[in-house]
């Protein structure tokens, strides 16, 4: 059975908790994208080298880095999603992860706009940027303000890229989790996703 899950959203909407809740109640594989990104851009920074090629050549050992989650690692990750190569290059792996047998979810940007629009259910996940700057902090502490500046800046570039920016897709199911309990958000995007499971496969 090949049914895929597209979440996308701005940076810390609680895509990721939400993704894996999901996957969790029906049984399917998850993918974080944007992890996908991170690991491109930190690896490129870290080691001076060109993204497209660490894009073309990522493996799993840098997907299992510890320093992927941090604020810089966003900042990294936006950066090198701009550019058209690197997106190419992880294009095909996004497709297969998504049809695979079983069922899969994946979070990110532009799951629902291009890697596979003809996903069975689109969900695009937000919150106000202050909200979402606050769920940051106290993720990560340091400067509240600073923290909003990035969330900020990195809704910005990825809104305003040219190659694939964060839109909802037009038949995207839309769920603001700023005055929602992460419980509230799992049972609605549980029951847009049972829903669709009940009407059987479609033409
Ligand atoms: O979701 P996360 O915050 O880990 O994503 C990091 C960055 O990777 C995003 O700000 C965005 O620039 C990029 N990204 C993307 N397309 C995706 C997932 C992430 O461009 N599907």
């Amino acid at each position: 059975m090949q049914f895929t899950v597209a979440i996308d959203g701005p940076a810390a909407a609680g895509k990721g908790t939400l993704s894996r809740a999901v996957a969790e109640k029906f049984g399917f594989a998850h993918l974080d994208t944007g992890s996908l990104y991170r690991a491109v851009g930190v690896k490129a920074e870290a080691e001076g080298r060109d993204p497209i090629t660490v894009a073309q050549t990522l493996c799993s050992e840098d997907l299992a880095r510890d320093d992927l989650r941090t604020l810089e690692a966003g900042q990294a990750a936006s950066k090198v999603a701009v550019i058209a190569e690197v997106r190419h290059a992880l294009l095909q792996f996004q497709r297969d992860f998504a049809r695979r047998d079983g069922g899969a979810v994946l979070d990110g940007r532009d799951i629902g706009t291009v890697i596979c629009p003809q996903a069975e259910v689109k969900l695009f996940v937000t919150a106000s940027a202050e909200v979402r700057a606050h769920r940051r902090w106290l993720e990560l502490g340091g400067d509240e303000a600073q923290v909003l500046a990035e969330v900020r800046a990195r809704d910005d570039r990825d809104m305003n890229r040219a190659d694939a920016p964060l839109r909802p897709a037009e038949d995207a199911v839309q769920i603001d989790t700023s005055d929602m309990s992460i419980e509230a958000a799992v049972a609605a995007a549980c029951e847009v996703i049972a829903a669709r499971i009940a009407q059987g496969p479609q033409g």
